[in-house]
C-alpha cells in the first residue's frame, strides 16, 4: 500500500500555517512539563476561547444550551472539554482523547539524604522508562508542595537560565569494565536514580552538615521544611526548551511528546473547530503511562460524572440518556506510535510500521501477543474514517506498535470503547519514544491537527 509523504504535498501557504502549528506546539511543550502544568496552560487557552468553568455553572444553578462551551478539571492534573452542539447530547459526541502524563523521575517522600559529602534527592521513577537513558543530563524538578495550611508552592527549578540544573550521575567509562558488563535493565537500578542538590557542608556541623545547609537554603529561599516533602508531588524532568532537530528543520526534538503532542493537537482542533452539530469534547487525562488508574487516570468516574453534570445543567440528565449519549459517541483516542527506525529494523514490520511525514497514524488495535490489552476497532467505524480523511486529503497510514511478539502497548481506548461507543487509537510517530528526548515529524503533528479538525466536524 503506498502512503504519501506529507512534505512533498505542500505549497508555500501550507508549509507557513505547518511552521505557525509547530511553533505554538513547540511553546506548549515548553509551558507544561507535568500534567499540572499542561492543565494550567490548556485552561487559560480554553478561557480565551470562551469556555467557562462547569464548577461556577453548578454552583450558580446555571442553564447550559447548546453553543455554550463548558470545561472540567479534576484534581489539577485532568481536563475535560465540551462545545455543546445543536443536536441533543443523546446524539452522541464527538470525542478527542490523549494524555498529559510522561515517564519521568518523582521525587520520593522522604529524599532528602547526605552521602560522600554529597546531598540527594531520593526518587522513584514514574512510567516506563530505559534508566540508563536518564544518568548525566541536566534535569529540572517541577511540581507543587503543599503545605499543612493548604496553601501550595509552584515549584519550577532548572528551566530558565539563572537556574542551577540538577544529575544522576554514571561510573566513569575508565572503571566501568565490571558495568558494562551488565543487562542494560541493570546497567542502572532503580534506586541509582537519585539527584544530586548540593557539595557544600554547613559550618560547625559535624553530622550530615551537607544535607543541613540543603535544609536551611529550602527554608530560606522557598520556605520548605523537610516534612513537607510529605505532600509534595516533584516531577524530576530533562532541563531546556523544544528545539528543531535536523539540517532541513523538519523534526522537533523535546522531552514529553508522548503524548503532550497528540493533546496539543486534539487541544488546538478543538478550539479551532467551532459551530459545531455533534457536541465536541477533548479529554486530557493524567495517569495513563501507569495504567489509567486512579481518580485523575481514565478509569475514573470524572468523565462520566462531567457528562451527567452537563446534561443535568442542559435539563435533559437522565440515566438512560447519559448512556445512551456516551453509548453514541465517537471517539480518536490518541497516543504515540512507534516511528519505524531503519537503524532498529529487527522491531518492526516495514508493511506495518509508521513512518515520519506519512502523516496521522491509525491503529485498528494495540496491546501485546495476541491483542492482549487492546481495543480493536470495528471496520464499519475505520471505514467512515477512512472515507472522512480521504475527503479532505488527510496524510494518513496505518500502523502497529513494531512486530508481533516483540513487545506492545496499551493506551485510553479500551477505558471509553467499554460504553459502547467506537474508538479508534490513532497518534503521531515518534521516534526515541520515553527517552529524555523524543522526536517528531512537523508533518505528522500539522497532518494530525488537520485530521482531528475533519474528525470533530464529520464524525
Ligand atoms: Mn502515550
Ligand atoms: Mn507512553
Amino acid at each position: 500500500m503506498k502512503r504519501v509523504n506529507a512534505w512533498t504535498t505542500y505549497n508555500k501557504k501550507q508549509l507557513t500555517e505547518l511552521e505557525k502549528v509547530c511553533s505554538g506546539y513547540m511553546d506548549f511543550l515548553d509551558n507544561g512539563k507535568t500534567e499540572r502544568e499542561c492543565v494550567k496552560v490548556i485552561e487559560s487557552l480554553a478561557k480565551e476561547h470562551g469556555y467557562v468553568d462547569l464548577k461556577d455553572v453548578i454552583k450558580d444553578k446555571k442553564k447550559l444550551k447548546s453553543g455554550d462551551k463548558v470545561y472540567a478539571i479534576c484534581m489539577n492534573k485532568t481536563v475535560a472539554m465540551f462545545n455543546l452542539g445543536k443536536k441533543k447530547l443523546e446524539n452522541g459526541l464527538n470525542i478527542l482523547g490523549a494524555h498529559i502524563d510522561s515517564p519521568r523521575m518523582d521525587v520520593k517522600q522522604n529524599p532528602l539524604y547526605e552521602n560522600g559529602d554529597f546531598a540527594y534527592f531520593d526518587t522513584h521513577y514514574y512510567g516506563g522508562i530505559k534508566k540508563y537513558q536518564w544518568v548525566t543530563l541536566p534535569l529540572a524538578i517541577h511540581g507543587v508542595v503543599v503545605k499543612k495550611d493548604g496553601s501550595t508552592l509552584d515549584i519550577s527549578i532548572g528551566e530558565d537560565k539563572r537556574d542551577p540544573v540538577f544529575c544522576v550521575t554514571d561510573l566513569l567509562i575508565h572503571l566501568a569494565g565490571e558495568q558494562l558488563e551488565k543487562k542494560a535493565n541493570k546497567v542502572i537500578e532503580g534506586e541509582k536514580l537519585d539527584i544530586l542538590v548540593g557539595s557544600i557542608p554547613l559550618k560547625d556541623k559535624d553530622k550530615d552538615a551537607v544535607k543541613e545547609n540543603i535544609l536551611v537554603l529550602l527554608k530560606d529561599k522557598y520556605d520548605i521544611e523537610e516534612e513537607d516533602f510529605m505532600s509534595a508531588e516533584l516531577e524530576v524532568v530533562p532541563a531546556g526548551r523544544a528545539r528543531e532537530a535536523g539540517l532541513d528543520k523538519s523534526m522537533i526534538m523535546s522531552y514529553g511528546q508522548d503524548d503532550r503532542v497528540c493533546a496539543y493537537t486534539s487541544l488546538l482542533a478543538m478550539l479551532e473547530v467551532d459551530n459545531v452539530e455533534k457536541t465536541t469534547c477533548c479529554l486530557l487525562t493524567d495517569k495513563e503511562e501507569i495504567g489509567s488508574v486512579g481518580a485523575t487516570g481514565m478509569q475514573s468516574k470524572f468523565f462520566e460524572n462531567t457528562v451527567a453534570e452537563i446534561m443535568n445543567a442542559m435539563g435533559t440528565y437522565s440515566d438512560i440518556s447519559l448512556r445512551r449519549c456516551l453509548a453514541s459517541s465517537c471517539m480518536l483516542s490518541s497516543d504515540v506510535n512507534a516511528a519505524y527506525d531503519p537503524l532498529f529494523a529487527e522491531a518492526f514490520e516495514k508493511n506495518n510500521a509508521s513512518y515520519f511525514g506519512r502523516g496521522m497514524v491509525f491503529s485498528k488495535f494495540t496491546g501485546s501477543r495476541g491483542k492482549s490489552g487492546s481495543n480493536d476497532a470495528n471496520a464499519e467505524y475505520i471505514a467512515k474514517i477512512r472515507n472522512m480523511m480521504d475527503d479532505n486529503s488527510i496524510c494518513y497510514q496505518t500502523a502497529e506498535l513494531g512486530k508481533v511478539d516483540v513487545g506492545g502497548g496499551g493506551t485510553i481506548a479500551y477505558i471509553l470503547s467499554l460504553y459502547g461507543m467506537e474508538v479508534i487509537d490513532c497518534g503521531v510517530a515518534v521516534l526515541n519514544m520515553h527517552a529524555p528526548w523524543e522526536v517528531t515529524s512537523k508533518a505528522d503533528v500539522y497532518e494530525t491537527l488537520k485530521g482531528y479538525k475533519v474528525f470533530l466536524r464529520e464524525a
